[in-house]
């Protein structure tokens, strides 16, 4: 396939198969700038789609870097009413919504961590209406990225920025299963896999899960009582069938926040606000960081663990085999939307309520009595390695081995 078609492909893929949009439907687009070209694709492709209108949201990273320099703290602490009202409104009338990221891994480096803060609290705080519809499953959502020359030089150093743009192209479209054309038909036998393993670990209903590896990983993880695992695709309450994220290659699921003992071990850098975190250990008593080192970017570490009470607690588990699609172009992307998909993974802070039995009708009180994080972060990070090994424990004691040498045993 031609570059172009296969761009085409790429820009069909988050609307036809990431949002599924429907008739009548507003889909909002949130693009950076610099992919204004291809976020013109995708609205051509929504409207193809049926959309009633597509509501276009730029950014602009630069921008908001000499914001941040110049702009007192206060200035981060709301979220103006109107501004938050345009995604609030469309949620209440019925959106998808496509996130476009082109993230440059170290765009808000050096900046005020106090202000990045602010401004993250505030924005969860301003668009709670529009979050709480998605966590419901009433908007359908994803994301996809787009190359920067910025993000595609920092995987690829050595080369000029084209070329590094061009490589990244070739490492996104692998990793979205676009090649020689069939992208529907591949993503639905994919989607199926996924499905199957998910269901497998929903019937044991395994009460805890223990991760051990060479590099120093030694933790167990207690599960909540009628915890989901899912994967791939997922249904939203009107019944259509979205991809949350674009590559997806995750089985996740709750992790109980009292339950975790021992120490986990980072598997690749973590790229945190702009601040590249790597080489860390967190080990956890009753469920919470009691200690933390890294060799690279403990500040940022400090940071993202002081946000609040649930950030030092895990939200998420999630279960990926080393010989992903991902994991197999050997890059390291610099982006949780890959990395993520490339390893085993956990999450510091938010649970996703719908991981647990009932749990997007449960207030946070009752969700986090269940065992469910509440934290304004959800911050994965990577612990996958060739050779770790994963046994699920089940209510009666008995061992079943999930991974062993980084892949599903089922
Ligand atoms: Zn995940
Ligand atoms: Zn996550």
């Amino acid at each position: 396939m031609a570059f172009d078609e296969k761009l085409r492909e790429y820009a069909r893929l988050p609307v036809r198969q990431g949002v599924n949009v429907s008739e009548g439907i507003y889909v909002i687009v949130r693009c950076p700038i610099i992919a204004a070209d291809f976020g013109r694709m995708v609205m051509e492709e929504a409207f193809a789609c049926g959309a009633k209108d597509v509501i276009m949201q730029y950014s602009d990273t630069q921008a908001a870097r000499i914001r941040y320099e110049n702009a007192a703290l206060s200035q981060f602490e709301t979220v103006p009413a109107w501004q938050a009202e345009q995604s609030n409104y469309y949620a209440r009338e019925g959106t998808v919504a496509i996130s476009i990221i082109a993230e440059d891994p170290e765009a808000f480096s050096g900046v005020d961590g106090a202000k990045l803060l602010a401004s993250a609290k505030a924005r969860r705080a301003a668009l709670k209406e529009f979050y709480d519809i998605m966590d419901a499953g009433d908007l359908r959502w994803t994301i996809v990225a787009y190359p920067c020359a910025a993000w595609a030089k920092k995987i690829f150093p050595d080369v000029t920025d084209a070329q590094a743009i061009r490589l990244l192209w070739d490492a996104i479209f692998k990793s979205v299963r676009i090649s020689r054309g069939d992208t529907v038909k591949k993503w639905e036998k994919h989607d199926r896999l996924l499905k199957r393993r998910a269901g497998k670990l929903n019937k044991y209903a395994f009460s805890a899960l223990r991760f051990q590896n060479s590099i120093g990983t030694d933790f167990t993880i207690g599960l909540p009582e009628d915890h989901i695992w899912y994967g791939g695709s997922e249904k939203s309450n009107d019944g259509y069938v979205y991809f949350p994220n674009m590559p997806t290659e995750e089985i996740f699921t709750m992790p109980h926040c009292m339950r975790m003992d021992g120490t986990v071990v980072s598997s690749m850098p973590l790229s945190y606000q702009g601040c590249l975190i790597d080489r860390f250990t967190l080990t956890f008593r009753d469920g919470k960081v009691v200690e933390h080192h890294a060799e690279v970017g403990e500040d940022a570490l400090t940071r993202l663990l002081d946000t609040d009470e649930g950030s030092r607690r895990l939200g998420e588990v999630a279960l990926i085999p080393y010989d992903s699609p991902i994991r197999a172009q050997n890059i390291l992307f610099y982006n949780t939307l890959f990395d993520e998909n490339a390893s085993c993974h956990l999450a510091l802070g938010r649970c996703y309520p719908n991981t647990v039995k009932g749990g997007e009708l449960l207030s946070t009180e009752e969700l986090y009595a269940r065992g469910g994080n509440d934290s304004v972060n959800h911050v994965d990070f990577m612990i996958g390695t060739a050779d770790l090994s994963v046994i699920g424990i089940t209510k009666n004691g008995d061992e079943v081995p999930v991974f062993e040498n980084g892949n599903f045993v089922f």
